[in-house]
């Protein structure tokens, strides 16, 4: 086997595993994982991805819906906080208006002003009242909340805008019975109440509304009949809640004050994530849409916790989780499955190889998997078959070899033989040796002498020929002298078979060389005789076709098996059969008859023929210009 790889390569085949794998990695210089590592790698690849896909995707969503409730909630908000300023609205021109009456009546038409202001109102206000400049009380509806008013006057959120003579609404506060109040008040003029120089001096006139009271806390609570967020509040100024739909709120810190006071002072709307840091709910995270009023230095906000809006979301994650597994699950399973048909068949090939490289051609390589596995497993298979046809022909050459080392030793020794016993037999003085005796022992050694030259004769052209040193001279030559010279030296050899020559009389000139020519043809009869064991016709013929000249030379002897028709021109071969092997040769006549044949341009074949026994060996050889061929007289043919 060592003849198919060369030493290294087969050591390298060889080489146990480990090792092979070691200088692998060493040539790499990092860590390669086989398939299924790397088809395991890529499953958690796709895995992590779909995963994050999946939870991308659901963040997606959640930003989406929280947008969206968030949205949502500011409209509502928006709406209520514009009820909430109408009313506010209303309120203080029903009080402007009252102020101007003020101003053009008498004192003692003050109280019926008060007392219609108060009827007006109705349900807003619970007391209205009237304060002279000093901020002391001139009026009021009912009389006790005079001095109420008077308070009002004096918080530090009204007394400014009133000094500044604009109408004010007050923060919500603690009132009598500890109920929660605000006021609204407007400047106006007193004329009954004149100044040092005769002008009516400044008034207030306000009143003081019960924010629980049913028309403001209704409005709160249509915000969650919306269906719109957890709860509702209107914060005052200072972050207070003014009304609630949580009623017992009033008067208590607003849940988000922070966030309600700096909207309140930037008058921003929108909406926030907000989580409490006290009370019930915190750490809870809650979405809270505001929108400030503009009759009042207040905000409507309406708040809900985020997990309510993310509900119907949360809802869809067992079946969303319970998708993403199964997917999982089926990539998995698929991965195994490409696994199992691509790693096994890849191993089974691994060992296919090695057991190739081991020199086993003899053990055929599976076919597995599908695609290019499968044309992989049968270009494995086809390289075996190659590799063994390889190693079928080296051992058939070396058969030829063998067999031409002894066929040659033997062509040497026989003629060997017979120079040194006849030399040997005519030197011994002992011996009288008549002249014809003497003559006939000559012609042996003389025989064997040429049989040895042309063995060597023969060789010496094998081995210009492998070397690709034979060369041929050709020149425009007749065939037919050069033929029956041929069948001439050869009839001195054989009595047992008649050579014959039958060359057209106006055979053109062919392009040849004549020596080597002459012993292609010499060789063929040489053969032809060898070959005829009983003896009979040898013919050598010649003929003109439209290109070339065509010569035969046909015997009726053993004949060529139709197998070896071709491999005769092989060197070293010898026929199979035990009258070949009985007779003298090399196998190397026809191989470079071939060669000589090739040289001229031309082609040879061997033949058995149809109409008789033995064979024929045709070839072919290019005729010479038409300018180098003399005249018909030229032309002659002899039969001998
Ligand atoms: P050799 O004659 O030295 O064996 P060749 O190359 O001349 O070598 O011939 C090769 C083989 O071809 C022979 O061994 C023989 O079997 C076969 N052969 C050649 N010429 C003939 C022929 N005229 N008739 C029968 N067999 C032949």
């Amino acid at each position: 086997m060592r003849g198919v790889f060369s030493e290294k390569t087969h050591r390298a085949l060889l080489r146990p595993r480990s090792t092979a794998h070691r200088q692998e990695r060493r040539r790499w210089g990092r860590f390669r994982p086989d398939l299924r590592a790397q088809l395991a790698l890529q499953v958690g690849i796709g895995v992590a991805s779909v995963v994050v896909f999946f939870l991308i995707l659901r963040g997606y969503v959640v930003q989406e819906e929280v947008d969206r409730a968030s949205r949502e909630r500011l409209a509502v908000g928006q709406v209520l906080a514009g009820y909430v300023d109408a009313q506010l609205g209303d309120t203080l021109q029903q009080l402007a208006r009252t102020a101007a009456r003020v101003q053009t009546s008498s004192q003692a038409g003050t109280p019926a002003l008060l007392e219609d202001l108060r009827f007006r109102l109705d349900q807003t206000a619970y007391g209205v009242f009237l304060l002279d400049a000093g901020g002391r009380p001139l009026g009021a509806d009912p009389p006790e909340l005079g001095q109420l008013g008077a308070e009002l006057a004096r918080r530090p959120e009204v007394a400014p805008e009133l000094a500044a003579g604009r109408a004010v609404v007050s923060g919500v506060h603690s009132g009598p019975g500890g109920r929660a109040q605000f006021g609204m008040a407007v400047p106006t003029r007193l004329p009954w109440l004149p100044d040092a120089a005769g002008q009516p001096t400044a008034g207030t006139l306000g009143i003081l509304v019960d924010p629980t009271n049913p028309r403001f806390g209704e409005l709160v609570q249509a915000s969650i009949s919306l269906g719109v967020g957890t709860s509702a509040e209107v914060v005052d100024q200072f972050g207070t809640v003014v009304t609630s739909t949580e009623r017992e709120r009033t008067l208590l810190p607003g849940q988000f004050q922070a966030l309600y006071a700096n909207r309140i002072a930037s008058h921003l709307s929108g909406w926030e994530v907000a989580v409490p840091t006290d009370g019930p709910n915190t750490g809870e995270r809650f979405l809270v849409a505001f929108a400030p009023l503009q009759r009042a230095p207040w905000g409507l906000a309406l708040a809900g916790p985020e997990a309510q809006v993310l509900a119907p979301i949360r809802r869809l994650d067992p079946p969303l989780v319970a998708l993403v597994l199964a997917s999982l699950a089926i990539l998995v399973g698929l991965a195994t499955l490409t696994a199992r048909s691509v790693v096994d068949p890849v191993r089974e090939l691994i060992l296919a190889a090695r057991r190739i490289a081991r020199g086993d051609l003899e053990t055929e390589v599976p076919r597995r998997g599908a695609g290019e596995l499968h044309a992989l497993s049968r270009a494995l298979d086809e390289m075996r078959l190659g590799l063994r046809e390889a190693e079928r022909a080296r051992a058939e050459v070396d058969r030829l070899k063998d067999e031409f080392v002894s066929s040659v030793s033997h062509e040497l020794r026989t003629p060997l033989g017979y120079i040194k016993g006849y030399t040997t037999t005519l030197l011994r003085r002992d011996a009288e040796w008549d002249e014809e005796q003497v003559r006939e022992f000559l012609r042996i050694i003389d025989e064997s002498s040429d049989q040895l030259e042309s063995l060597v004769d023969h060789l010496l052209d094998m081995s210009r020929i492998s070397e690709g040193r034979l060369s041929v001279e050709p020149e425009p030559v007749a065939l037919a002298p050069i033929a029956r010279d041929v069948a001439r030296n050869a009839n001195v050899r054989t009595s047992a078979h008649r050579i014959k020559v039958q060359v057209p009389p106006d055979m053109p000139l062919v392009m040849a060389d004549r020596g080597r020519i002459g012993q292609v043809l010499g060789n063929l009869v040489d053969n032809a005789i060898k070959y005829s064991p009983e003896g009979g016709p040898i013919t050598i013929s010649a003929a003109v076709t439209a290109e070339h000249a065509h010569v035969a030379v046909r015997d009726e002897g053993l004949g060529i098996p139709e197998d070896q028709l071709e491999s005769v021109f092989d060197r070293f071969h010898r026929g199979s059969s035990a009258l070949v092997r009985s007779t003298r040769g090399t196998g190397l006549g026809l191989p470079i008859c071939r060669a000589i044949v090739e040289a001229h341009g031309g082609r040879i074949w061997a033949e058995r023929p149809a109409d008789g026994p033995g064979s024929v060996v045709h070839f072919t050889l290019p005729l010479a210009p038409a300018e180098a061929q003399p005249g018909a007289d030229d032309a002659e043919d002899a039969a001998e």
